[in-house]
């Protein structure tokens, strides 16, 4: 039966070479005193993004704080120093100003500098204390300079808890970006390994979202339209970073998927995957899901999922191929490989990363007990025994 609730407040200027709105937008939140936010390895400094990005703010008469401490799979400890500081300056609003990381740690610090505690006062699952903010995040602006996770147009935050391995969603209405500023010419930059492992985190998004039990119509269309276009379009942008067809189809292919997201939530294979980068802070979360891709859904095909055959169809299409019917649902995990292939990524291995065997009974427990919700939107039901053999195939 057709039910569903749909709210997207963001504005979404999007478009190659759009940055410049920045300067020129009526639609900047109100305030003199902004803080940045950028990542802490300095690509944004080098490609002359941040002095852009100051630059237009300026054009407002706004000021601009820099903090520049976040790292990839952020984490609290930075979350918390940020908002002393914007409470200290009376900061007005925020801008994310990068990655996926970047954006989530913005969103948590704008939520923060409103509310009184601790940021792990708001986590609802883990060790988090589950309390409701009071008051609305600050206004935040999200430019995205990767093509993957889509926060900048959804209401969650994915942050760790420093000194655990607890990474964990938080989600608030008020979190959703007053503006998202979608510049493809921003991600010409990113080397080939980070255009694959972002395209494949989108690829999910979609793919998940698709899947899961409160999708929409609306979150349905989204996420066929992304995973055409990240099939059709990412093998490009990895062999050749300065495409810029490719990169406008993929930065708006990764917001589709953001979008749909919002709507729908991801399944399943979203907490397995946040076990495994809080586990091992320097797996980038698209190789994550990547890995855990061929053992999830092959498991999925087990349970004979119709709405695989839809998204075999929709990869299929993209890549020129043409299936029988009946067919569809088997070929979703072939399909799928030769894809992961086509972008470099086939050769990843779990234990480049850290990962040991005896860690599977915790990464599972970790899974439920972070990010368990997400298993009841999964289309199937799914034990700690799936999950742990699923966790040893993508081991092996
Ligand atoms: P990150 O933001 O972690 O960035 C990875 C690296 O790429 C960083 O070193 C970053 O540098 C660098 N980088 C960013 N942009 C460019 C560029 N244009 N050119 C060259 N280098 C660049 O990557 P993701 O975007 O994949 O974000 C992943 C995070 O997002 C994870 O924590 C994941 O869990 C989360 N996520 C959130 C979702 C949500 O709905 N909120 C959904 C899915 C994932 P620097 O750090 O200096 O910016
Ligand atoms: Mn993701």
């Amino acid at each position: 039966m057709l039910h569903f609730d749909h709210y997207m407040p963001t504005r979404i200027i999007f478009g190659p070479g759009k940055l410049e709105e920045l300067g020129k937008t009526p639609f900047l939140p109100k305030g003199k005193n902004a803080m940045v936010v950028i990542g802490e390895s300095g690509i944004m400094l080098q490609q002359g993004y941040l002095a852009r990005v100051q630059g237009y703010l300026s054009e407002h008469g706004v000021r601009s704080i820099v903090f520049d401490k976040i790292k990839p799979n952020p984490e609290s400890d930075s979350v918390e120093e940020a908002t002393r500081i914007c409470r200290e300056k009376k900061v007005d609003f925020i801008v994310g100003l990068g990655g996926g990381s970047t954006i989530d740690a913005a969103k948590a610090i704008a939520l923060l500098a409103t509310n009184e505690g601790e940021l792990w006062d708001y986590v609802a699952s883990g060790t988090g204390k589950n309390k409701t903010a009071a008051n609305a995040a600050l206004p935040i602006v999200a430019i995205p300079t990767t093509a993957g996770t889509g926060s900048e147009v959804t209401p969650g935050s994915v942050i760790t808890k420093t000194g655990s391995a607890e990474k964990i969603g938080i989600r608030h209405e008020s979190m959703y970006p007053a503006i998202a500023l979608v510049d493809p010419t921003l991600m010409m930059s990113m080397p080939p390994f980070l255009t694959a492992c972002t395209g494949m985190d989108a690829f999910f998004h979609a793919v998940e979202s698709y899947l899961s039990t409160v999708r929409s119509p609306n979150s349905d269309l989204l996420a066929l339209e992304a995973i055409h276009l990240i099939c059709h379009y990412l093998p490009r942008a990895v062999e050749e970073g300065s495409d810029e067809e490719s990169r406008i189809a993929l930065a708006w292919a990764s917001t589709a998927a953001g979008l749909s997201l919002s709507q729908a939530v991801a399944i399943s294979q979203h907490s397995m995957e946040h076990a495994l980068s809080a586990f091992y802070p320097e797996l980038p979360h698209g190789a994550g899901l990547t890995m855990l891709a061929k053992a999830y859904f092959t498991f999925m095909t087990e349970r004979d999922l119709e709405r695989l055959g839809d998204l075999t169809m929709a990869m299929a299409d993209s890549i020129g191929l043409d299936l029988p019917e009946d067919q569809l649902t088997e070929a979703f995990v072939p399909i799928l490989e030769e894809f992961i292939r086509s972008i470099g990524l086939r050769d990843l291995k779990l234990s480049d990363y850290g990962m040991k065997r005896e860690d599977i009974p915790a990464l599972t427990e970790t899974a439920f007990q972070t990010m368990g919700r997400l298993f009841e939107i999964t289309p199937t039901e799914m034990t700690a025994e799936d999950v742990n053999t699923i966790f040893e195939k993508a081991f092996e």
